[in-house]
């Protein structure tokens, strides 16, 4: 018989905790959640973690999720996007795994850089520490790497003052690149007894031939966890469809768990919904007993998270068409979304907010490219694309909106600066992220202000007009050839200047803070040369948003009286985009997509 027949219907109903209005606090111990892979990786332990972190936040209790990268990068900068996805970077700069976007977005709240731990990290510090005799003198092995995992846990838990830790382990179990953070699991039970469970996301197949979803990969996988010393006292079961009752008591069985600790997880069309399939299983009231703390009734606050999770998912049919110009895709079994995820979700929420339903496709930059383009990269296949025959700009026409996001290096390049110019000319709204701001930048130099030749020193050091250009500080430290530390990273001050669209769009989400500023996350090298800020800003290009000092440009516009809206930013402004808060300026661009649709349908309607 098909799985799919039976549902979750036959299962009969959890038990029901009662909940209390108040948490009283005062005598509760700090108590942790291991978030462990079985079976396969890729299933969404990510998000199977953010989500709980939502459950258990709507139900009143301070979360910080945990995630540990088992790889000997100190931080994940260093990592090229087609090699780990997009990196991620926090408040105080650190560089992260794309995952920890995904955690402050259902949290709905920053995190800390105690939050994120690398095998290199640990590592770094315990050889660090062992060469300035640190260890008097004993012999350092791996129990002193286990401890000092064990110790930066309990740290995040204290930096953060929550009542919860989240933390997933990268990989899977069964993988030699982890063990070291599974001993340290283990142990940190057996400093805890009463304060830690352990969850292992699993994958249950569903093998064509048979139609018949399989349980026994997962059993094995909870043997093996079992052999570390680990018992798993949730399961999440990730699969195609929903669980049936049979599994679920196959599964809860073979784990020695109550059934009601067996989470069915099938595949869905958005993971904002995840928390709310998982209410179905009544999650976070077990996780809360099994954990020995109160139930509290669920915050007001998850109503709005089940409206947005249904808005941004079908509330509209008003479809704009956004371009992504990017050049982190076609690498074998890569995909884009993974580079551009944090850019991807900031469209999502702000479509949403703008009461329109965002279409993005991807826009390959080198398509752009002029018959001899300087193109060159990594690949043979790279160069100039269109050698030989002309670039048809007209492809452009179907978009509403081009948003050319963060970059780095040569391939493209010429590529992304024909998009802007063509949508410079053709008004249609445009909005460049960090390198789409430089970029933007030199475009408006070369074919306004006539400056040939405009360039980044990133590409061309020896460029006539470098309109994009080296802090002296970061000069000396990629002489050095120190790259890891060479970047501006991180939480910056800007100051915004009145009656601009930045302004506006600040202003329209009450996200102001005294004396007309904002704050917003970077990651760059290289910074608009203040030798040619007065130039730019006399042919017409506004700079309205400048570091407190007035030394950095941090936003670039034209006024709305000349383009609908042409704006980039030196910072990230998707990494503190949230669904329950989207970012101003990607609410304002997708505002202005929303009118160019508009106007094309208008002009559609009247040649009909
Ligand atoms: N490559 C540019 C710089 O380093 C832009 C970086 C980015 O887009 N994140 O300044």
């Amino acid at each position: 018989m098909k799985t799919s027949k039976n549902k979750n219907k036959k299962v009969s109903k959890p038990k029901r905790a009662k909940s209390v209005t108040i948490i009283n606090k005062k005598n509760i111990h700090h108590k942790y959640i291991f978030v462990i892979g079985g079976v396969m990786s890729g299933v969404g332990k990510g998000i199977a973690v953010s989500s709980i972190g939502t459950l258990l936040t709507v139900k009143g209790y301070k979360v910080n999720l945990v995630k540990v990268d088992p790889y000997l990068n100190v931080d994940a900068g260093t990592m090229h996007p087609t090699e780990h996805g997009e990196v991620f970077v926090l408040n105080s700069g650190l560089e992260t795994d794309q995952d920890m976007g995904n955690y402050e977005r259902f949290l709905g709240r920053d995190l800390t850089a105690d939050d994120y731990i690398t095998s290199g990290m640990v590592y770094k510090h315990v050889i660090e520490k062992e060469r300035s005799l640190g260890y008097g003198g004993r012999c350092v092995d791996a129990e002193q790497v286990r401890d000092e995992i064990v110790h930066r846990l309990e740290h995040a838990a204290k930096v953060n003052k929550s009542d919860i830790s989240i933390i997933e382990i990268g990989g899977t179990v069964g993988d030699y690149q982890n063990v070291m953070f599974m001993e340290a699991a283990r142990v940190f039970k057996m400093y805890h007894p009463r304060d830690v469970i352990f969850m292992m996301v699993s994958y249950l197949p569903t093998p064509g031939n048979l139609g018949e979803m399989k349980s026994k990969p997962t059993q094995n996988a909870a043997r093996q966890l079992a052999s570390y010393g680990i018992n798993a006292d949730f399961i999440i079961a990730r699969a195609a469809t929903p669980l049936d009752k049979k599994r679920k008591e196959k599964i809860a069985s073979a784990c020695s768990i109550p059934v009601e600790r067996v989470i069915s997880a099938p595949d869905i069309k958005s993971i904002y919904d995840v928390p709310i399939n998982f209410e179905k299983d009544y999650l976070a009231e077990n996780l809360l007993e099994a954990l020995d703390l109160p139930n509290a009734k669920t915050d007001s606050s998850f109503k709005d998270w089940m409206k947005m999770a249904k808005g941004i998912k079908n509330h509209v049919n008003k479809e704009v068409r956004i371009g992504v110009v990017g050049k982190y895709f076609n690498t074998g079994d890569f995909i884009l979304s993974d580079a551009y995820l944090s850019v991807l979700e900031a469209i999502k929420f702000s479509a949403y907010e703008a009461g329109v339903k965002a279409v993005i496709d991807t826009v390959n930059s080198r398509d752009f490219e002029n018959e001899g383009a300087k193109g060159k990269a990594q690949g043979a296949n790279e160069g100039a694309k269109n050698a030989g025959s002309p670039v048809d700009f007209s492809k452009l026409d179907q978009y509403d909106g081009i948003i050319v996001p963060g970059g780095f290096g040569e391939t493209g390049i010429e590529g992304k600066l024909n998009v802007i110019r063509y949508a410079r000319e053709n008004k249609i709204p445009y909005f460049g992220l960090c390198y789409g701001m430089q970029l933007m930048t030199i475009e408006y130099a070369r074919n306004v202000l006539g400056l040939a030749g405009a360039q980044t020193a990133e590409i061309d050091q020896k460029a006539p007009h470098l309109i994009i250009d080296f802090m002296p500080d970061q000069k000396k430290k990629i002489a050095e050839g120190n790259y890891g530390g060479s970047m501006r990273l991180g939480i910056y001050t800007s100051k915004l200047a009145k009656d601009t669209v930045a302004y506006s769009a600040y202003e329209a989400s009450d996200k102001i803070g005294p004396g007309s500023t904002i704050k917003e996350r970077h990651r760059h090298r290289y910074e608009v040369n203040p030798k040619y800020v007065e130039r730019l800003e006399k042919g017409g290009l506004v700079f309205s948003g400048r570091s407190p000092d007035g030394t950095l440009m941090e936003i670039a516009e034209l006024p709305s009286s000349v383009h609908p809206f042409f704006l980039g930013t030196q910072f990230h402004p998707e990494f503190l985009a949230r669904p329950l808060a989207p970012h101003p300026l990607f609410t304002a661009f997708m505002k202005a997509a929303k009118e160019a649709a508009k106007v094309k349908e208008n002009s559609r309607t009247v040649l009909v």
